[in-house]
């Protein structure tokens, strides 16, 4: 059995996650902790009534007091990289869902990761089909010359752009090796980030918030006369769940941290 926390575990992937993790046969969810419901019992949260799983509002407290194997992280931005540290400083695997940690940020976590020789993960999306969609992307990447991403979230999302249009965006550049062609360069913005944000390899992301809204994207290439859009949704935070038990699985026999879930499936 695999011995795992949820940090976040009051928010809306934390609970998803942990009734996920309650429910895995070979997983015990055995801590959580979170800013937010301090003292109160995660069944609570997922329908399963008292389960002896109570949250912590420290995360040193939740794994002094449950002994986890690993942690799996749906915070935020501005909380994601000192949680991570925390957990590997204390011996727990994590494998982070939250967005919004900077390049230098994850290479610091790999880092220690790799001092302490103890495996984990960093997923920006779990989603199995937003996995492909980044995976014919870079493909589409090699023979069409312009692209532009579009990602659509839920409004109560803090960063910007998603993780997922990141990933999707270092992967079409690997794969082109080359900038990216892009509209005039005399254009004139006349209404500031109309145009979207500027990524590096002549890539522009635009972000749209709305509720009623999950987590959706579409990767729009363009070539002469022609256009390919290549299109993901999840339509509920369910979908994001094989791709956590899959990591947390693959997470325990890792010696360092690895990010990307893609690198654990296609490699
Ligand atoms: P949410 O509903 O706001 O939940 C986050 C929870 O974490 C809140 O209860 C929050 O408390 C708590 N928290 C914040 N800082 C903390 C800390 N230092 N220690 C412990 N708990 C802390 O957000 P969500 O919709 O679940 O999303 C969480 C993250 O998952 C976001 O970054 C989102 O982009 C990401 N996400 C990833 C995937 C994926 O596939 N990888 C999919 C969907 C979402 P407060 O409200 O008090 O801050």
């Amino acid at each position: 059995m695999i011995r795992v926390m949820v940090t976040g575990a009051y928010g809306r992937m934390g609970r998803e996650a942990s009734k996920a993790i309650w429910n895995a046969e070979d997983m015990e969810l055995v801590g959580a902790a979170d800013k937010m419901g301090a003292g109160l019992d995660v069944g609570a949260l997922i329908g399963a009534g008292n389960i002896g799983v109570v949250i912590e509002k420290d995360i040193r407290e939740a794994v002094n007091k449950t002994r986890p194997d690993l942690a799996v992280d749906f915070t935020g931005p501005q909380a994601v990289y000192q949680n991570t540290m925390t957990h590997l400083d204390c011996g727990v695997r994590p494998v982070v869902g939250t967005t919004g940690l900077d390049p230098e940020q994850i290479e610091e976590i790999i880092r220690r990761s790799e001092d302490l020789r103890l495996g984990g993960l960093i997923a920006p999306n779990f989603a199995i089909g937003a996995l492909l969609m980044i995976k014919f992307a870079a493909e589409a990447a090699r023979y069409l010359p312009h692209v532009e991403i579009i990602e659509l979230h839920h409004d109560q999302k803090q960063d910007a752009p998603s993780g997922t249009a990141i990933k999707t965006a270092e992967a079409v550049i690997e794969q082109r090796g080359d900038e990216f062609r892009q509209g005039l360069a005399t254009e004139i913005e006349k209404l500031p980030g109309a145009r979207g944000g500027e990524f590096a390899g002549g890539i522009r992301i635009h972000s749209v918030r709305l509720p009623g809204l999950v987590a959706h994207q579409e990767v729009i290439f363009g070539g002469l006369g022609q256009i390919l859009t290549i299109r993901h949704d999840s339509i509920a935070r369910e979908s994001f769940m094989p791709g956590v038990l899959l990591g947390i699985r693959k997470a325990m026999r890792l010696e360092r941290v690895v990010y990307g879930l893609d690198k654990l499936l296609f490699e």
